[in-house]
């Protein structure tokens, strides 16, 4: 059995693993990355769905920021406001499995959810102060991405925790989860997800491609080139 000491020595490390793996998709490599052809400026529709206190500027900031890493790859996400409601739960658990349910309707190539930030959420976050535990759990729910179809998924859009702000922040969130709406996993190397983003931009010219839906590739590699591949769940009540 390993020595509680041990562990204890190990924390900081693997606490920087994590912080690693969560706040960032992988390190860049410029050099690779300038030597792979991304093709011609794309555009991509991003539908949004907002909790209220959340305003039309700080939806442009965060696309904004989100866009300046796109040009990267020529490529360019548009935001489309469909409508503000409450969060469709607490944990972002909820949030996710009621994305799930949602089709993304014909103007959508990716849906999003923005999370806010209530008095709950304060209350939350005094109660998980335990500075390192905290940062841990609250870098954990930052935002996520349905693995299904790569393109669904919320952030949470709003928080000024002096703690949070100092490893992560609304725009770094989605660019984050940006990465993964484009199918890229985590790695700790870009290079993976600079292919990845190459060859969902080569499915623009696949024929099966709906002309009027901007494609993904999952995780796993299965591609996505229309809506009716992006599987909806019914909810369960
Ligand atoms: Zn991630």
């Amino acid at each position: 059995m390993k020595s509680p000491f041990k562990m204890l020595k190990l924390f900081p490390y693997l606490l920087l693993l994590f912080i690693f793996q969560c706040t960032t998709i992988g390190f860049h490599e410029t050099k690779v990355r300038e030597g792979i052809s991304f093709g011609e400026n794309a555009n991509f529709r991003v539908c949004i769905l907002h909790e209220p206190n959340i305003t039309g500027e700080e939806i442009q900031n965060l696309f904004l920021a989100w866009n300046e890493e796109l040009s990267l790859y020529n490529l360019k996400a548009e935001p489309i406001v469909l409508e503000e409601m409450e969060r469709p739960g607490f944990w972002g658990t909820d949030i996710l499995s009621y994305l799930m349910t949602l089709p993304l309707t014909k103007n959508c190539d990716r849906l999003v959810y923005l999370k806010g930030r209530t008095w709950g959420d304060i209350a939350f976050e005094v109660l998980t102060l335990g500075i390192f535990a905290g940062v841990g759990v609250k870098l954990e729910v930052q935002g996520a991405v349905e693995g299904r179809s790569n393109t669904r998924g919320y952030i949470k859009a709003k928080y000024i925790s002096t703690i949070q702000i100092l490893f992560t922040s609304p725009k770094s969130t989605l660019i984050h989860e940006g990465y993964h709406l484009l199918g890229c996993g985590h790695q700790l190397f870009m290079k993976e997800c600079y292919e990845k983003i190459r060859d969902v931009k080569l499915l623009l010219t696949n024929p099966d491609r709906d002309p009027n839906f901007f494609p993904n590739i999952t995780t796993t590699g299965r591609k996505i080139l229309n809506r009716t591949q992006v599987p909806i769940f019914p909810s369960k009540d």
